[in-house]
């Protein structure tokens, strides 16, 4: 990725045109605001020198008119006010100048500033002299009798030198002003964009590991903001595929070990019935060894469907009687269960209690609860099936007193090919996957299961389900 698409080179390029432009703007303001308000003060200084300076002239500007007097009276005055001082007569002919050696006494001043006076304005320009060598402000005054007379002109002049060098020290200062800003807003955006972008760099590489096949990553956080939090949600998202992962690969090598006990015997049984010679019997035994072996395949590869099918999308659900569809079952079973010495009985109130649910699934998980009450439980016991509405769900029950399952694997029997004696649930036809799926079904169905047992006395396998109100 080329760098100028990189959040901190926009992040930062942002924020630095966006100071560049508010430090101009206030710069342009502030600049010519100042340089406004300075101009002014000169010209209302000038004009205030001069309009005092034509009050005292009205009485000088008659008849013989003393040149000298006039010129040591601008003077007096050029000294006060810092600004050269020329007294103009009607005629445009200088008759007093504070500027005594090269000065203009007895020259005809030919300023447009002057004629604008004469015609009775105050007129002011801006430009250069030779004879300071810097940019000069002048204004000219005309000097009035009562009747509105012009009778003559004060022109004043000043260097704008002092003003140009405020100006420009104005100029310097909002020049560094700006380049401090831009520092300071440059680096506090590249600082900010780092803290952004550092959990996201971090979070790109997790991710190529991820994408690498190196499932097992975890990214260290401490902020709460968005970016924690997509950091948690990434930490989580990478734990679940871990796991889903770690999870596929055991169950497939469960499932390839499952497969290898009964195909091995098969190969034995069949090397033996071909290289030997045996008896019709002995033959038989090892024929009905091999259709046993092939029922615990066809059994392994039928739950193994049904798991798969479980994972697939969701089926219809529709509103299910549970008194009919546990009372059809116990009616089913029951010859199986005579036939093993069993009594299969049920406790199943009259009062219809509904679920949602997909009927095929609901047989499936009672069918599994009822096949290991079978297996598990010896000749002469009684196995009940009971139903009853509590908080809202339903619940049925499987309640065997057969062996009863260890308090130490209680916990796992619902994890897929967990035994708790391989060799007894291999011996009754036992895949190790009908309590997984069962408890798949149940989960699917937004139902709990759960066991209550103890060895020796029984077992009891509760699921509910949310009921549906009549
Ligand atoms: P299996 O096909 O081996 O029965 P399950 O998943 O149905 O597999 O059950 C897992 C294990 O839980 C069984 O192997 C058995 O040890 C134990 N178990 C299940 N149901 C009962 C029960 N009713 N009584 C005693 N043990 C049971």
């Amino acid at each position: 990725m080329s760098r100028f698409y990189s959040i901190r080179f926009r992040l930062t390029a942002t924020f630095l045109a966006i100071i560049l432009a508010v430090m101009l703007l206030i710069s342009l303001f502030l600049y010519s605001t100042l340089e406004r308000y300075h101009m002014n003060n000169l010209l209302k200084h000038l004009e205030r020198t001069g309009f005092l300076a034509s009050e005292f002239l009205v009485g000088h500007l008659h008849g013989q008119i003393d040149t000298i007097r006039l010129s040591s009276l601008a003077e007096n005055i050029s000294r006060q006010a810092d600004a050269r001082v020329v007294f103009v007569d009607d005629q445009g002919q200088v008759v007093g100048d504070s500027v005594r050696v090269g000065g203009l006494l007895n020259q005809a001043l030919e300023q447009e500033d002057v004629q604008h006076a004469l015609e009775g304005e105050v007129s002011n320009s801006t430009t250069y002299s030779e004879r300071i060598d810097s940019q000069i402000k002048q204004m000219a005054i005309p000097v009035k009798e009562d009747n509105d007379n012009v009778i003559g002109v004060i022109f004043l002049s000043t260097s704008l030198e002092e003003v140009q060098q405020t100006l420009a020290d104005i100029r310097i200062f909002l020049f560094l002003a700006t380049v401090l800003a831009m520092a300071v807003v440059g680096g506090g955006s590249v600082a900010l964009a780092r803290r952004f972008t550092g959990p996201l760099e971090e979070l790109t590489m997790a991710a190529r590991k991820m994408s690498e096949g190196k499932l097992d990553q975890h990214i260290e956080f401490s902020s709460e903001d968005e970016i924690g939090r997509l950091a948690e949600q990434f930490n989580v998202m990478a734990r679940r595929l871990n796991y889903y992962t770690n999870n596929l690969k055991k169950f497939a090598a469960d499932v390839a070990h499952e497969v290898r006990t009964p195909l091995t015997t098969m190969s034995l049984l069949t090397k033996s019935l071909k290289e030997h010679d045996m008896e019709p019997e002995q033959r038989k035994e090892f024929v009905d060894d091999l259709d046993q072996e092939l029922d615990r395949l066809v059994a392994l590869v039928n739950d193994l469907l049904e798991l798969s099918k479980l994972e697939k999308d969701e089926i219809e659900h529709e509103e299910v009687n549970m008194n009919i569809l546990l009372r059809d079952m116990v009616k089913e079973n029951q010859y199986r269960f005579a036939h093993s010495g069993l009594d299969l009985i049920d406790i199943i109130p009259d009062q219809n209690l509904k679920v949602c649910a997909v009927p095929r699934q609901l047989r499936q998980v009672v069918s599994n609860l009822l096949d290991n009450a079978l297996n598990y439980t010896p000749s002469g016991g009684t196995v009940t099936i009971a139903l009853y509405k509590e908080n809202g769900e339903v619940v049925t029950v499987v309640e065997d007193t057969g062996n009863g399952i260890p308090k130490e694997d209680q916990s796992f029997i619902f994890e897929r090919f967990f035994r708790v004696d391989r060799a007894r649930s291999r011996e009754g036809g036992g895949t190790g996957l009908g309590l997984a799926i069962v408890s798949e079904i149940i989960a699917k169905h937004n139902g709990r299961v759960w066991v209550e047992s103890e060895e020796g006395r029984g077992s009891s396998f509760y699921f509910a389900l949310p009921a549906v109100e009549e």
